[in-house]
């Protein structure tokens, strides 16, 4: 039996071909600047962003603390969504890397705009932390997949200036929210003053994360970045899939998001499912099961005993993510068997097997 795994965008394998290009990179030592297919991406990147510079990292995670350590130093306080993946996701990095405090805020599905953001920047006192960034984060991912409008990323970014803040995107799926959102890269480039984007979820490499911004930002990040342990040699072969991704891989996201309408279209005829969203804008699918189902982890094994791997969220939380190694003939089979384990029951199960966030 084929397993579909829906745990995550992370979990696609690299192809054939994405292999072969890797393995036939060209490739020198980045950290003294001799990568020839690491510099072509990062041109290719900063080109495609309307931007100076931009150099890869290993992770989101490390991008967006380079990111953060690049406009902040300790004793700074960035403001974020209370769901973003900085300030929960990343083991408490903004304390533990560069001594930024984090203030949370809230705003529907995860999103931030100038009216969230208002007064909450402190006042210049011996008293206060220095507010010094705002991070948003597109698409959401907590927030379900959901894509900023172009005017709020406008608006938000306006508004930092006018209050001496910088701002940066974490665009861990900022490409699911380009091809969804009808914007372009130069769009986005235009509203932060730096921009982190993966390629390891939707884009479908194996690692590889880049940083976007300035020139003398991103100067300041690849200092930071060997300081945070990402200085890495013949990376040309990471570069090499990213370069391939972004030929090959980004249109295609619109499958990704279509089958993920298709699966949440057929959720909610269910009854043991709620709050399936109206609009799934990309490729991220949340719903909470009902109470007298079982839980979120139960659901999970339920599923898994059928081949198909889903993300406990914890409590009755679910998350489904489709990807590129979900076929078409694949949404069909989770909606079954969704069906057909809501309707069984899974509360009687044993509790096992602990999902990334469960409880
Ligand atoms: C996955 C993700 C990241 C980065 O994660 P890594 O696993 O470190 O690459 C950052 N932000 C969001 C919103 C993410 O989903």
């Amino acid at each position: 039996m084929r397993v579909i795994d829906l745990r995550s965008d992370t979990v696609t394998r690299p192809t054939m071909e994405m292999r072969r290009v890797m393995a036939e990179a060209e490739v020198g030592d980045d950290v003294m600047g001799e990568d020839p297919t690491v510099n072509a991406l990062e041109a290719r990147v900063a080109e495609l962003f309307g931007r100076e510079a931009a150099v890869v990292a290993c992770s989101g995670t490390q991008s967006n603390q380079m990111g953060v350590r690049v406009h902040c130093v300790p004793g700074d306080e960035l403001l974020i969504h209370e769901t973003g993946h900085i300030c929960n996701f990343e083991g408490g990095a903004p304390a533990a890397l560069s001594g930024v405090t984090v203030r949370t805020l809230t705003g529907p599905g995860g999103l931030l705009d100038t009216a969230d953001l208002e007064g909450r920047v402190r006042v210049n006192d011996q008293h206060f932390c220095r507010t010094r960034l705002v991070c948003l984060e597109n698409t959401t991912n907590l927030g379900g997949g959901r894509v900023y409008p172009l005017e709020v990323m406008e608006r938000v970014y306006a508004w930092t200036r006018e209050q001496g803040l910088k701002c940066h995107l974490d665009g861990a799926r900022l490409f699911n929210a380009i091809v969804a959102g009808g914007y372009s890269a130069k769009d986005v480039g235009r509203c932060f003053d730096t921009i982190s984007i993966c390629f390891s979820k939707g884009l479908g490499c194996p690692f590889g994360s880049i940083l976007v911004g300035d020139g003398e930002d991103i100067r300041k990040a690849r200092r930071i970045r060997k300081l945070f342990g990402g200085g890495m040699r013949q990376s040309g072969i990471m570069a090499a899939a990213m370069l391939y991704s972004l030929e090959h891989h980004v249109a295609r996201l619109a499958e990704d998001h279509e089958h993920a309408r298709r699966i949440a279209a057929g959720l909610r005829r269910f009854e043991g499912i709620l709050n399936v969203p109206e609009t799934v804008e990309t490729n991220l699918i949340f719903f909470d099961l009902a109470k007298e189902c079982g839980t979120a982890v139960q659901f999970a094994g339920a599923m898994r005993e059928a081949g198909i791997l889903i993300g406990p969220m914890g409590g009755q939380r679910v998350r489904m993510v489709t990807h590129l190694d979900i076929a078409e003939a694949d949404v069909d089979r989770v909606v079954r068997t969704v069906g057909e384990c809501v309707e069984r029951g899974f509360r009687d199960r044993p509790v096992q097997g602990k999902g990334p966030f469960s409880r």
